[in-house]
């Protein structure tokens, strides 16, 4: 295999192995259910995409009620630990998400797991788990995108690993920042700043960097702010799109790499939001 796509391949099987081992908060188990539902379901659904077909009268603040009584197929047993209706609108229903939404799933997520763990029972442990079960979907999506856009070829979509055994990393929010909270303005997820990250805090083996996901602290403008709740998975996404993406230094994309090209790529990072832009569109079109 050529060198580039021998590359690309090897980062996809390691994001791969690392989605469906134990994460912040969720066992390998169930980030390995998610991965499978998220591969089986991703605009696939019947129901998802009769949503998607009447989607200019669906309420957004109404989407968590529209997904729960839209009678989805789950692949996964026990609709994926509960957390199927969760899996199918991150990963066919984005368009239609709303504030509700999030703080419904926020809730569903909590109640879920707590069935077979303690959980404190706080709004930063909700939503910390909610930010990790996002991270984890929303990677597998891409990987199965960029399988599924590939013609025939030498990279075939690598089998999705079992979960491996062991506990996740963190068993409370409070182990792991001071603070998460909504940045107003700036959508409806939880953004962290990096002073409210615990000292010494160690994730993947070593001291969290908090200029992996912005250069001095998570501001809600920062594209990475989204990553930063879900630290290990953030990490993860990080090391990978340095490969796939435009080549990242301490979370900030080589700035000379806009109009140049990375050694070994066939495009600059304007080119890859050409592509970027199209995809969207392709996904918007396909309901
Ligand atoms: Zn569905």
């Amino acid at each position: 295999m050529a060198k580039r796509p021998a590359e690309i391949q090897a980062t996809n099987v390691k994001l791969l192995e690392e989605l469906c081992q134990p994460g912040d908060f969720l066992t390998g188990k169930i980030r390995a259910a998610l991965v499978r539902e998220t591969f089986k379901a991703t605009a696939t659904c019947p129901s998802c995409r009769k949503i998607q077909e009447g989607r200019d009268s669906v309420l957004k603040r109404d989407l968590w009620n529209v997904v729960c009584s839209g009678g989805c197929t789950f692949h996964e047993p026990e609709e994926c630990y509960g957390l199927g209706v969760v899996v199918h609108a991150l990963c066919n229903l984005q368009n239609l998400m709303s504030e509700e939404w999030y703080k419904q799933a926020a809730e569903h997520v909590f109640k879920c797991l707590s069935a077979t763990e303690k959980i404190p029972d706080t709004q930063a442990d909700r939503m910390a788990r909610l930010a990790e079960v996002i991270a984890v979907v929303g990677l597998a999506v891409g990987l199965r995108a960029f399988y599924r856009s590939l013609p025939e070829g030498p990279l075939e979509e690598p089998p999705i690993p079992a979960g491996v055994e062991g506990n996740p990393r963190y068993t409370s929010a409070a182990e792991v920042f001071n603070n998460l909270e909504p940045r107003e303005g700036h959508g409806w997820g939880v953004g962290l700043k990096i002073e409210d990250v615990k000292p010494g805090l160690m994730v993947n083996g070593a001291k969290f960097l908090g200029e992996e996901f912005s250069k001095r602290k998570f501001m809600a403008v920062s594209p990475m702010n989204k990553w930063a709740p879900a630290l290990s998975t953030g990490s993860n996404f990080l090391r990978w799109c340095s490969v796939v993406y435009s080549p990242i230094q301490h979370g900030y994309e080589t700035p000379s790499f806009l109009f140049k090209k990375a050694p070994g790529r066939a495009l600059n990072r304007v080119g890859l939001e050409d592509v970027a832009a199209g995809y969207t569109t392709a996904v918007g079109c396909s309901f």
